[in-house]
């Protein structure tokens, strides 16, 4: 087909791709100031018990409000701050956010929440991530069990050894671990043993195809299987509808996100959901509500 349309569809292409390099490096120079104009800000999604539908902690996932495009997905913008380095200060400030806020929360009274924080690849295989977390923890004095980090079945499978190294590492501060988006990194189940992780998130591709593909029903089915012989917890990402939530619990399945209990969100709005769902006895004092 490119043959056909000989030199005019090349030319075609190559504006296409000037174009789009454009755009890549307009968004990076705009990132480069991002961090220090406060354009980013964290919004917090439930992570919601099956069984008892409560609260036992949020993921932080990452805003970028751009002074003129507006609001930017990070699927988008994460791929260039990656490629650039950029990633490695913007995910340490998310660390300490991430932090700050979970200490805010702890300080409030919900003390048995715990706070997800995605790593990027290359965040992942950088000497100083491990002086960053453990910087954030003792800045807010926060219970290092309390702090999950996230990274994908993909990264973790780029360089078996290293990662496995790195992960023993970050857990020697006494964090939990889980792996992000899987099904999807064609993980080698031997493998999958070493790594010293504490949950397995299910990608929200297999979640969707709930309850009527049965191949998305095998492969969670099996995934939960995998998750409890090996002695790891499991989260359904993605859950939107209470048919998916039904299928996941006759399925054991231990926890879940998705827009079916609530969309991320900003701190104002968790606060309700965390006083409508956190159980009682979880909290150390009565809170206020009119304080907050
Ligand atoms: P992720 O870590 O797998 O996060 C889950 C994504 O699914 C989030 O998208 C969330 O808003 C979305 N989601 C949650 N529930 C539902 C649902 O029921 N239906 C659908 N359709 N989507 C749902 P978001 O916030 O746009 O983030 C996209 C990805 O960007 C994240 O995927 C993560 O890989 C990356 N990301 C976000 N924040 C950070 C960060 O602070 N650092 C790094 N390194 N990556 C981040
Ligand atoms: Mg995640
Ligand atoms: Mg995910
Ligand atoms: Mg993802």
């Amino acid at each position: 087909r490119a043959k056909e349309s000989g030199r005019s569809g090349y030319q075609f292409y190559t504006e296409q791709m000037h174009i789009d390099a454009q755009q890549l490096v307009e968004l990076e120079q705009d990132l480069r100031h991002a961090l220090k104009n406060n354009e980013f800000t964290l919004v917090y999604q439930p992570q919601v018990q099956l069984d008892s539908m409560q609260i036992s902690g949020v993921e932080a996932l990452l805003r970028w409000h751009h002074p003129h495009k507006g609001l930017i997905s990070p699927d988008k913008f994460i791929p260039v701050a990656e490629s650039s380095g950029l990633i490695v200060a913007i995910g340490a400030w998310v660390i300490n956010q991430a932090c700050r806020q979970l200490s805010y929360w702890h300080d409030l009274g919900f003390e048995q929440l715990s706070m997800a924080i995605n790593l990027s690849a290359r965040q992942f295989f950088q000497k100083d991530l491990l002086a960053t977390i453990k910087q954030a923890i003792a800045d807010h004095n926060i219970p290092p069990q309390k702090v999950e980090f996230e990274i994908t079945e993909s990264m973790m499978m780029r360089n078996i050894e290293e990662t496995i190294a790195i992960l023993h590492q970050i857990k020697t501060l006494g964090v939990q671990l889980s792996v992000d988006d899987f099904g999807t990194g064609y993980s080698s189940l031997s493998y999958l043993k070493r790594f010293p992780l504490n949950k397995i998130k299910i990608d929200r591709t297999f979640v969707s195809g709930l309850p009527d593909d049965s191949d998305d029903g095998a492969i969670v089915e099996a995934i939960i299987a995998i998750a409890h012989s090996l002695g790891f917890t499991v989260l359904a990402e993605g859950v939107e509808t209470a048919e998916q939530l039904h299928l996941l619990a006759m399925k054991r399945c231990g926890e879940f996100q998705g827009y079916y209990f609530s969309r991320p969100c900003p701190v104002a709005e968790l606060v309700s959901l965390l006083l409508e769902h956190l159980p009682e006895e979880h909290r150390a004092c009565s809170v206020n509500t009119r304080q907050l």
